[in-house]
Protein backbone atom coordinates (compact mmCIF):
# COMPACT_ATOMS: atom_id res chain seq x y z
CA UNK A 1 0.00 0.00 0.00
CA UNK A 2 1.59 3.23 -1.20
CA UNK A 3 1.53 6.19 1.12
CA UNK A 4 -1.36 9.01 -0.34
CA UNK A 5 0.65 12.05 0.62
CA UNK A 6 4.11 12.19 0.21
CA UNK A 7 6.19 11.37 3.50
CA UNK A 8 8.20 14.97 1.82
CA UNK A 9 5.06 16.81 3.02
CA UNK A 10 4.85 15.49 6.36
CA UNK A 11 6.55 18.20 8.30
CA UNK A 12 4.33 20.79 6.21
CA UNK A 13 1.53 18.77 7.30
CA UNK A 14 2.55 18.79 11.22
CA UNK A 15 3.18 22.43 10.80
CA UNK A 16 0.28 23.50 9.09
CA UNK A 17 -2.12 21.02 11.46
CA UNK A 18 -3.26 23.53 13.82
CA UNK A 19 -4.97 25.41 11.18
CA UNK A 20 -5.90 21.82 9.16
CA UNK A 21 -7.35 20.20 12.07
CA UNK A 22 -10.04 22.17 13.09
CA UNK A 23 -10.64 22.70 9.63
CA UNK A 24 -11.06 19.20 8.95
CA UNK A 25 -13.75 18.73 11.89
CA UNK A 26 -16.23 21.23 11.08
CA UNK A 27 -15.93 20.08 7.35
CA UNK A 28 -16.48 16.54 8.61
CA UNK A 29 -20.16 18.01 10.50
CA UNK A 30 -21.26 20.04 7.11
CA UNK A 31 -19.95 16.62 5.04
CA UNK A 32 -22.19 14.33 7.13
CA UNK A 33 -25.14 16.94 6.80
CA UNK A 34 -24.51 17.42 2.89
CA UNK A 35 -24.34 13.34 2.68
CA UNK A 36 -27.73 12.98 4.23
CA UNK A 37 -29.29 15.76 2.04
CA UNK A 38 -27.63 14.19 -1.50
CA UNK A 39 -28.96 10.88 -0.56
CA UNK A 40 -32.52 12.33 -0.15
CA UNK A 41 -32.16 14.07 -2.95
CA UNK A 42 -31.31 11.21 -5.18
CA UNK A 43 -34.40 9.07 -4.05
CA UNK A 44 -37.01 11.93 -4.37
CA UNK A 45 -35.27 12.19 -8.15
CA UNK A 46 -35.57 8.43 -8.75
CA UNK A 47 -38.91 8.57 -6.97
CA UNK A 48 -40.02 10.94 -9.39
CA UNK A 49 -38.77 9.76 -12.64
CA UNK A 50 -40.43 8.92 -15.89
CA UNK A 51 -40.02 6.08 -18.26
CA UNK A 52 -37.91 7.93 -20.74
CA UNK A 53 -39.05 8.09 -24.64
CA UNK A 54 -35.49 6.89 -26.21
CA UNK A 55 -35.63 5.72 -30.15
CA UNK A 56 -34.31 2.18 -30.27
CA UNK A 57 -30.61 2.86 -32.16
CA UNK A 58 -29.59 0.34 -35.17
CA UNK A 59 -26.01 1.04 -33.44
CA UNK A 60 -24.13 2.67 -30.94
CA UNK A 61 -20.40 3.03 -31.92
CA UNK A 62 -17.67 4.56 -29.79
CA UNK A 63 -14.36 6.04 -30.28
CA UNK A 64 -11.91 6.79 -27.41
CA UNK A 65 -10.36 10.24 -27.80
CA UNK A 66 -8.60 10.52 -24.07
CA UNK A 67 -8.40 7.77 -21.04
CA UNK A 68 -5.56 6.94 -19.39
CA UNK A 69 -4.83 3.55 -21.03
CA UNK A 70 -3.78 4.16 -24.58
CA UNK A 71 -3.35 2.10 -27.98
CA UNK A 72 -0.16 2.45 -29.15
CA UNK A 73 0.81 6.15 -30.61
CA UNK A 74 -1.66 7.86 -28.40
CA UNK A 75 -1.36 9.85 -25.40
CA UNK A 76 -2.75 8.47 -22.59
CA UNK A 77 -4.03 11.15 -19.81
CA UNK A 78 -6.36 10.38 -16.68
CA UNK A 79 -9.10 11.90 -18.08
CA UNK A 80 -12.60 11.22 -20.03
CA UNK A 81 -13.46 11.76 -24.01
CA UNK A 82 -15.77 9.41 -25.52
CA UNK A 83 -17.49 10.12 -29.38
CA UNK A 84 -20.35 8.67 -29.42
CA UNK A 85 -21.75 7.95 -32.78
CA UNK A 86 -25.26 6.42 -33.88
CA UNK A 87 -27.55 6.61 -36.92
CA UNK A 88 -29.19 9.82 -35.56
CA UNK A 89 -25.98 11.46 -35.70
CA UNK A 90 -23.08 11.91 -32.80
CA UNK A 91 -22.30 13.27 -29.54
CA UNK A 92 -18.93 13.96 -27.56
CA UNK A 93 -18.63 13.25 -24.14
CA UNK A 94 -16.09 14.95 -21.78
CA UNK A 95 -13.12 16.99 -23.19
CA UNK A 96 -10.34 15.27 -20.66
CA UNK A 97 -8.21 18.11 -19.61
CA UNK A 98 -8.71 19.76 -22.94
CA UNK A 99 -6.53 22.21 -24.03
CA UNK A 100 -4.41 21.95 -20.65
CA UNK A 101 -2.76 18.67 -21.63
CA UNK A 102 -1.95 17.60 -25.33
CA UNK A 103 -3.26 13.89 -25.16
CA UNK A 104 -7.19 15.30 -26.75
CA UNK A 105 -5.56 17.27 -29.59
CA UNK A 106 -3.23 14.84 -30.60
CA UNK A 107 -5.32 11.90 -30.54
CA UNK A 108 -8.30 13.91 -32.31
CA UNK A 109 -5.41 14.95 -34.95
CA UNK A 110 -4.38 11.39 -35.35
CA UNK A 111 -7.96 10.41 -35.86
CA UNK A 112 -8.87 13.36 -37.81
CA UNK A 113 -11.54 14.71 -35.37
CA UNK A 114 -12.98 17.62 -34.73
CA UNK A 115 -16.30 19.40 -32.94
CA UNK A 116 -17.79 19.79 -36.49
CA UNK A 117 -18.35 16.42 -36.97
CA UNK A 118 -20.68 16.09 -33.89
CA UNK A 119 -24.24 17.48 -33.21
CA UNK A 120 -23.63 18.05 -29.50
CA UNK A 121 -21.26 18.01 -26.70
CA UNK A 122 -22.12 16.61 -22.82
CA UNK A 123 -20.19 17.37 -19.97
CA UNK A 124 -20.91 14.37 -17.57
CA UNK A 125 -19.54 16.49 -14.53
CA UNK A 126 -17.67 19.59 -14.13
CA UNK A 127 -14.54 18.20 -12.72
CA UNK A 128 -10.51 19.23 -14.40
CA UNK A 129 -10.24 15.49 -15.99
CA UNK A 130 -13.44 16.11 -17.70
CA UNK A 131 -14.09 19.86 -18.50
CA UNK A 132 -10.92 20.98 -20.28
CA UNK A 133 -8.14 21.54 -17.25
CA UNK A 134 -7.87 22.68 -13.41
CA UNK A 135 -8.38 26.24 -14.53
CA UNK A 136 -11.42 25.18 -16.72
CA UNK A 137 -12.72 23.59 -13.40
CA UNK A 138 -12.06 27.10 -11.23
CA UNK A 139 -13.82 29.03 -13.41
CA UNK A 140 -16.49 26.78 -14.42
CA UNK A 141 -15.92 27.36 -18.28
CA UNK A 142 -15.70 24.29 -20.30
CA UNK A 143 -12.59 24.58 -22.79
CA UNK A 144 -12.32 23.00 -25.89
CA UNK A 145 -8.90 23.22 -28.20
CA UNK A 146 -9.12 25.96 -30.59
CA UNK A 147 -8.16 23.42 -33.35
CA UNK A 148 -10.92 21.19 -32.20
CA UNK A 149 -13.86 23.93 -32.28
CA UNK A 150 -16.58 24.32 -34.34
CA UNK A 151 -17.22 26.35 -36.93
CA UNK A 152 -21.27 26.97 -35.63
CA UNK A 153 -21.94 26.54 -31.97
CA UNK A 154 -23.20 23.63 -30.90
CA UNK A 155 -25.19 22.76 -28.05
CA UNK A 156 -23.13 22.00 -24.73
CA UNK A 157 -25.53 19.79 -22.40
CA UNK A 158 -24.29 20.45 -18.76
CA UNK A 159 -25.22 19.03 -15.37
CA UNK A 160 -24.15 22.23 -13.40
CA UNK A 161 -23.78 25.65 -14.29
CA UNK A 162 -21.26 26.75 -16.33
CA UNK A 163 -20.34 28.49 -19.00
CA UNK A 164 -19.22 26.99 -22.58
CA UNK A 165 -17.31 29.35 -24.87
CA UNK A 166 -18.16 28.82 -28.71
CA UNK A 167 -21.03 26.45 -27.48
CA UNK A 168 -25.02 27.22 -26.70
CA UNK A 169 -25.47 26.22 -23.33
CA UNK A 170 -27.88 23.89 -21.86
CA UNK A 171 -28.85 23.14 -18.31
CA UNK A 172 -29.75 19.87 -18.27
CA UNK A 173 -33.19 19.52 -15.21
CA UNK A 174 -33.76 16.24 -15.44
CA UNK A 175 -33.62 12.96 -17.30
CA UNK A 176 -34.09 13.82 -20.97
CA UNK A 177 -33.33 13.03 -24.38
CA UNK A 178 -29.93 15.07 -25.38
CA UNK A 179 -28.82 14.52 -28.93
CA UNK A 180 -28.12 11.27 -31.91
CA UNK A 181 -30.57 9.41 -29.83
CA UNK A 182 -29.20 9.24 -26.57
CA UNK A 183 -30.65 10.26 -23.36
CA UNK A 184 -29.40 11.76 -19.96
CA UNK A 185 -30.23 10.38 -16.66
CA UNK A 186 -30.18 14.33 -15.50
CA UNK A 187 -28.03 15.75 -12.87
CA UNK A 188 -27.43 12.67 -9.79
CA UNK A 189 -25.32 14.45 -6.61
CA UNK A 190 -22.81 13.93 -4.59
CA UNK A 191 -20.94 15.75 -1.82
CA UNK A 192 -16.95 15.32 -1.45
CA UNK A 193 -14.87 16.16 1.48
CA UNK A 194 -13.11 18.67 -0.27
CA UNK A 195 -14.35 19.27 -3.78
CA UNK A 196 -17.83 20.12 -2.04
CA UNK A 197 -21.33 19.22 -3.46
CA UNK A 198 -21.47 18.36 -7.23
CA UNK A 199 -23.98 17.04 -10.05
CA UNK A 200 -22.93 14.30 -12.80
CA UNK A 201 -24.96 13.06 -15.47
CA UNK A 202 -24.16 9.64 -17.22
CA UNK A 203 -25.88 8.86 -20.47
CA UNK A 204 -28.52 5.83 -21.77
CA UNK A 205 -28.91 4.74 -25.40
CA UNK A 206 -31.41 2.11 -26.22
CA UNK A 207 -30.21 -0.29 -28.95
CA UNK A 208 -31.54 -2.87 -30.77
CA UNK A 209 -31.43 -6.28 -30.36
CA UNK A 210 -29.09 -5.60 -27.12
CA UNK A 211 -30.58 -3.30 -24.42
CA UNK A 212 -29.43 -0.04 -22.54
CA UNK A 213 -26.36 0.73 -22.33
CA UNK A 214 -25.35 3.35 -19.43
CA UNK A 215 -22.14 5.45 -19.72
CA UNK A 216 -20.53 7.13 -16.93
CA UNK A 217 -18.09 9.82 -16.47
CA UNK A 218 -16.91 9.32 -13.10
CA UNK A 219 -19.16 7.57 -11.90
CA UNK A 220 -19.16 9.94 -8.46
CA UNK A 221 -23.46 9.69 -7.42
CA UNK A 222 -22.27 5.64 -7.55
CA UNK A 223 -23.56 2.99 -9.87
CA UNK A 224 -25.88 1.77 -7.34
CA UNK A 225 -27.94 5.38 -7.57
CA UNK A 226 -26.89 5.55 -11.23
CA UNK A 227 -28.14 2.50 -12.36
CA UNK A 228 -31.07 2.67 -10.44
CA UNK A 229 -32.21 6.23 -12.25
CA UNK A 230 -31.60 4.27 -15.58
CA UNK A 231 -33.83 1.11 -14.20
CA UNK A 232 -36.69 3.83 -13.53
CA UNK A 233 -36.10 5.49 -16.85
CA UNK A 234 -36.01 2.57 -19.18
CA UNK A 235 -37.72 -1.47 -18.61
CA UNK A 236 -34.97 -2.57 -21.29
CA UNK A 237 -32.43 -5.45 -20.01
CA UNK A 238 -29.19 -3.47 -19.40
CA UNK A 239 -26.57 -4.83 -21.90
CA UNK A 240 -23.55 -2.42 -21.08
CA UNK A 241 -22.48 -0.41 -18.47
CA UNK A 242 -19.13 1.50 -19.56
CA UNK A 243 -16.74 4.72 -17.93
CA UNK A 244 -15.26 5.47 -14.58
CA UNK A 245 -16.46 4.32 -11.46
CA UNK A 246 -13.99 6.06 -9.40
CA UNK A 247 -11.94 2.64 -7.54
CA UNK A 248 -8.73 4.21 -6.72
CA UNK A 249 -7.86 1.93 -4.35
CA UNK A 250 -4.24 0.74 -3.86
CA UNK A 251 -3.24 4.09 -5.75
CA UNK A 252 -4.54 7.05 -8.20
CA UNK A 253 -3.67 8.23 -11.58
CA UNK A 254 -2.20 11.53 -12.42
CA UNK A 255 -0.50 11.79 -8.97
CA UNK A 256 1.07 15.91 -8.75
CA UNK A 257 4.09 16.18 -6.71
CA UNK A 258 3.85 13.43 -4.67
CA UNK A 259 0.26 13.56 -3.78
CA UNK A 260 -2.29 10.63 -4.50
CA UNK A 261 -5.52 13.28 -5.23
CA UNK A 262 -7.95 11.08 -6.54
CA UNK A 263 -7.71 8.90 -3.36
CA UNK A 264 -7.68 11.58 -1.35
CA UNK A 265 -10.12 14.09 -3.33
CA UNK A 266 -12.65 12.16 -5.26
CA UNK A 267 -13.98 9.33 -2.94
CA UNK A 268 -17.07 10.61 -1.42
CA UNK A 269 -15.48 9.82 2.25
CA UNK A 270 -13.21 11.76 4.68
CA UNK A 271 -9.52 12.34 3.30
CA UNK A 272 -8.68 10.05 6.54
CA UNK A 273 -10.57 6.94 4.71
CA UNK A 274 -9.35 4.87 1.75
CA UNK A 275 -11.57 3.01 -0.96
CA UNK A 276 -11.11 -0.26 0.25
CA UNK A 277 -11.75 -3.87 -1.42
CA UNK A 278 -15.29 -3.79 0.15
CA UNK A 279 -16.09 -1.10 -1.73
CA UNK A 280 -15.03 -2.23 -4.87
CA UNK A 281 -16.46 -6.00 -4.05
CA UNK A 282 -19.72 -4.20 -3.33
CA UNK A 283 -19.32 -2.17 -7.34
CA UNK A 284 -18.93 -5.49 -8.74
CA UNK A 285 -21.57 -7.28 -7.11
CA UNK A 286 -24.27 -4.07 -8.27
CA UNK A 287 -22.93 -4.26 -11.87
CA UNK A 288 -23.83 -8.64 -11.29
CA UNK A 289 -26.93 -7.89 -9.97
CA UNK A 290 -27.86 -5.66 -12.84
CA UNK A 291 -27.28 -8.05 -15.26
CA UNK A 292 -24.61 -6.19 -17.53
CA UNK A 293 -23.30 -8.17 -20.39
CA UNK A 294 -20.73 -6.05 -21.39
CA UNK A 295 -18.36 -3.42 -19.37
CA UNK A 296 -16.32 -1.07 -20.58
CA UNK A 297 -13.71 0.22 -17.83
CA UNK A 298 -12.05 3.27 -17.24
CA UNK A 299 -8.55 2.91 -15.71
CA UNK A 300 -8.76 6.92 -15.49
CA UNK A 301 -10.36 6.93 -12.14
CA UNK A 302 -9.55 3.27 -11.17
CA UNK A 303 -6.07 1.51 -9.97
CA UNK A 304 -4.84 -1.36 -12.02
CA UNK A 305 -5.90 -3.57 -9.11
CA UNK A 306 -9.45 -2.40 -9.27
CA UNK A 307 -9.58 -3.48 -12.98
CA UNK A 308 -7.91 -6.48 -12.73
CA UNK A 309 -10.49 -7.73 -10.13
CA UNK A 310 -13.18 -6.13 -11.92
CA UNK A 311 -11.40 -8.41 -15.08
CA UNK A 312 -11.73 -11.64 -13.11
CA UNK A 313 -15.29 -11.01 -10.60
CA UNK A 314 -17.64 -9.28 -13.22
CA UNK A 315 -19.55 -12.00 -14.92
CA UNK A 316 -19.76 -9.96 -18.40
CA UNK A 317 -17.53 -9.74 -21.10
CA UNK A 318 -15.14 -6.88 -19.91
CA UNK A 319 -12.76 -4.98 -21.62
CA UNK A 320 -10.90 -1.73 -20.42
CA UNK A 321 -11.05 1.31 -22.73
CA UNK A 322 -7.78 2.46 -24.52
CA UNK A 323 -7.33 6.03 -26.24
CA UNK A 324 -7.77 5.48 -30.02
CA UNK A 325 -10.09 2.59 -29.47
CA UNK A 326 -12.91 2.63 -32.03
CA UNK A 327 -15.93 0.09 -30.64
CA UNK A 328 -19.02 -0.90 -31.57
CA UNK A 329 -21.00 -1.07 -28.56
ZN1 LIG B 1 -12.87 11.67 -13.79
ZN1 LIG C 1 -14.82 13.69 -11.08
Amino acid sequence: MSFRVSPAWWPVLVLASPVIVPWLLIRNHRFGEERTGVAHLNRERIGRAEPLEMPELDFLDMTVLVESKAEQGFMGDAGVSYLFKTELGSMLYDVGFGPARPALTHNAAKLGFDLNQVDALAISHLHADHIGGIQAQRSRQVTVPDELMPAEPKPCFLPEKAEARGFNVELVGGPRLLSAGIASTGPLARSLFILGYMEEQALLARVKDKGLVVFTGCGHPTIETILEMARHLSDEPLYAVGGGLHLPVTGGRGNRAGIQFQTIMGTGKPPWERVTDEDLSRTIATINAAGAKKVYLSGHDSCDHSLERMKRELKGEVEVLRAGRMLQI
